[in-house]
């Protein structure tokens, strides 16, 4: 119960490692009864590749298995939360993997997603302890996904939320978050018109929980944490899981399990894959943004996500680029 023992999870002798550096890829830490996950690419605004989604599962799996913590934060190093999934890693040859060789076909696309995707946002949206998302910058598409599995999002005032990905041919994102975050006809505004909505727009429509200034949100997420913690973990899982009984029972998981077979459909469309195909003759991920922002369907994608941030004036979108 010491509330200074932070860990790192490098201790643990993961093989988590970012890139050339040493960093993890996935911090883990533990203050009190609170773990903090920081996903830790901040040089492609954390986009998702496998390895960042492998660690962020062992991560939850380190946490569940602690006794002590009681409460789970995850956050995003740097200026924003989440791009999304890393295409970069999809479109192009950078660290393709087992998984990105597997998109090939329609089978194995489905298989990536269910797994990598599907599977693993469940886990954390059904995760046993309450989870808090700590949401700054960009949170885009699949990073959306992401946050929107946590219990509670702490947003912080420059945080902006978005999924364009619509006129990318891409149907949404894997688990169709948003009717359930925005309401139906919102949700409808928001993914065929793919709008913005700034944090104070997100906490309005009940997106988000609170608003706080950036200098704040890691100090108020951690607050908030701890109040949380207060709970006994049984009363806090048994109150968590009648919770998601209720989206349960009003068809949220029904409705995923659809929007899943269909957004894999659309995966493999002539427009989606044509989409595709050009999409992989482009030089760069600023093309490609450049041409959906056209309306051209070049710029599609038949993936997902990963849209994104928009770049600062003369700078490569972080991790697309
Ligand atoms: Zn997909």
């Amino acid at each position: 119960m010491s509330s200074n023992e932070a860990v790192s999870s490098n201790e643990a002798g993961s093989s988590n490692e970012a890139g050339s550096s040493n960093e993890p890829v996935v911090r883990y830490e533990v203050e009190g009864h609170v773990a903090t996950l920081t996903m830790n690419r901040p040089e492609v605004a954390n986009a998702q590749n496998s390895a960042l989604i492998d660690e962020l599962d062992a991560c939850f799996d380190r946490a569940d298995a602690d006794d002590e913590v009681r409460v789970v934060i995850l956050a995003g190093a740097g200026k924003h939360f989440s791009a999304g999934h890393d295409l970069k890693a999809i479109v192009g040859n950078e660290g393709a993997d087992e998984w990105v060789a597997m998109r090939e076909t329609p089978e194995g696309k489905f298989h990536h997603e269910q797994i990598m995707y599907v599977d693993r946002c469940r886990k954390i949206h059904d995760f046993r302890k309450p989870t808090i998302a700590a949401v700054q910058g960009k949170c885009v598409a699949a990073g959306l996904m992401l946050a929107c599995m946590c219990d509670l999002i702490v947003a912080s005032d420059d945080a902006s939320f978005s999924n364009p990905v619509l006129r990318m041919t891409g149907a949404g994102v894997e688990l169709l978050v948003e009717p359930w975050e925005l309401g139906i006809r919102k949700a409808k505004e928001f993914l065929l018109a793919a709008e913005e909505l700034d944090a104070a727009e997100a906490w309005r429509l009940g997106l988000v929980n609170k608003v706080v200034p950036r200098a704040e949100l890691t100090a108020r997420t951690m607050e908030l944490a701890q109040r949380v913690a207060l709970v006994p973990p049984v009363t806090a899982q048994v109150v968590k899981d009648s919770l998601n009984n209720v989206g349960e029972l009003m068809g949220k998981g029904a409705s995923w399990r659809y929007h899943f077979m269909a957004h894999q459909w659309a995966h493999n469309t002539a427009t989606a894959l044509s989409a595709l195909e050009q999409r992989k003759q482009m030089g760069s991920m600023k093309e490609v943004f450049a041409a959906r922002d056209r309306g051209d369907a070049a710029g599609a994608s038949t993936d997902t996500p990963t849209d994104t941030p928009a770049a600062a004036p003369g700078q490569a979108p972080p991790g697309q680029d």
